[in-house]
């Protein structure tokens, strides 16, 4: 397994694989893998001659130096998952200064009000740091199609709105959220919460299932009250947004229109461990 903490050196293996007409597919990722990230390298190993994994947790897209701080790091155990997918798999695992020199910060980028709902609007400046990164990422890695989970559905289209903007030549590919069995969503935030919780958090899952059940219905304003008042009946958690929102633009939905697609998305607190998910309806 090739491991490269320097840019330049990535980029001379990759100059060559692209100059013998390989394709190249990449997954960005913060480390803690788990299966869900897992899902992503097989996609892009279905579909690429050659793919690169980055493990980097990016200052610029924390908003609260609290979480950057207790972000789980876990690089070995992190190379021997993937070593179970492919041995071929290129990992990029860079210290700060070499993805952004001296100047740790983001630019900023038009994305079209994409940015400032949900995450965006609770974690100020979060998506010119993911934007930021992602830029500088493929410009390191050229990649042909890079790959990004819909448990980050915001980040998502956020990432598509980059590439429109700077018009890097890469296809972004959406994949499938991955859930543990009893469907809560899988997230490197997870192994910071207790077994209990981790548990109890499945109440995330049921009540977006709940939601896309009672979306046939129920109006908008009612499931939000519904949402709002199951959570706010267990003092385990602590919710932080519910939103059902037009699938395309993330603008808030208050009321059905014909022929518009909709998700509800949810940002929860639990033993003080932010996690988000989201569920097509
Ligand atoms: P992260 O390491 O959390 O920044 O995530 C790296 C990539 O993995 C992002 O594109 C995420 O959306 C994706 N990802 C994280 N969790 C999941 C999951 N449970 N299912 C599918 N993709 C995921």
């Amino acid at each position: 397994m090739m491991i490269y903490t320097q840019q330049k050196k990535l980029n001379t293996v990759i100059s060559d694989f692209k100059k013998a007409g390989k394709s190249i597919g990449f997954v960005p990722t913060m480390g803690a893998l788990h299966n869900g990230h897992l899902s992503l390298m097989k996609k892009a190993l279905e579909e690429n001659d050659v793919v690169v994994v980055s493990i980097f947790v990016n200052p610029t897209q924390f908003n609260n130096p609290k979480d950057l701080e207790k972000y789980p790091r876990t690089l070995e155990a992190d190379v021997e998952k993937i070593a179970t997918i492919s041995k071929d798999i290129l990992v990029y695992s860079p210290e700060i200064s070499d993805i952004y020199g001296t100047n740790v910060s983001s630019d900023f980028f038009d994305f079209h009000g994409l940015d400032r709902v949900m995450e965006g609007a609770f974690r100020p400046g979060h998506f010119d740091g993911v934007g930021t990164v992602v830029k500088k990422l493929f410009e390191i890695v050229t990649p042909t199609k890079a790959y990004f989970g819909q448990k980050d559905y915001q980040q998502l289209l956020i990432v598509k709105r980059m590439v429109e903007i700077t018009q890097l030549p890469v296809e972004i590919i959406g994949c499938p959220i991955v859930r543990n069995a009893d469907g809560l969503a899988l997230s490197s935030r997870n192994q910071l919460l207790s077994e209990y919780m981790q548990r109890k958090a499945t109440f995330i899952y049921k009540i977006l299932q709940e939601v896309k059940e009672l979306f046939i219905t129920k109006n908008i304003i009612e499931i939000n009250e519904y949402v709002t008042k199951a959570f706010t009946d267990d003092k385990d958690f602590e919710l932080e947004y519910f939103t059902i929102a037009e699938a395309d633009t993330l603008q808030t939905a208050t009321a059905k229109e014909i022929g518009k697609r909709y998700r509800a998305f949810i940002a929860v607190y639990a033993e003080g461990v932010r996690l988000i998910d989201n569920m097509e309806l």
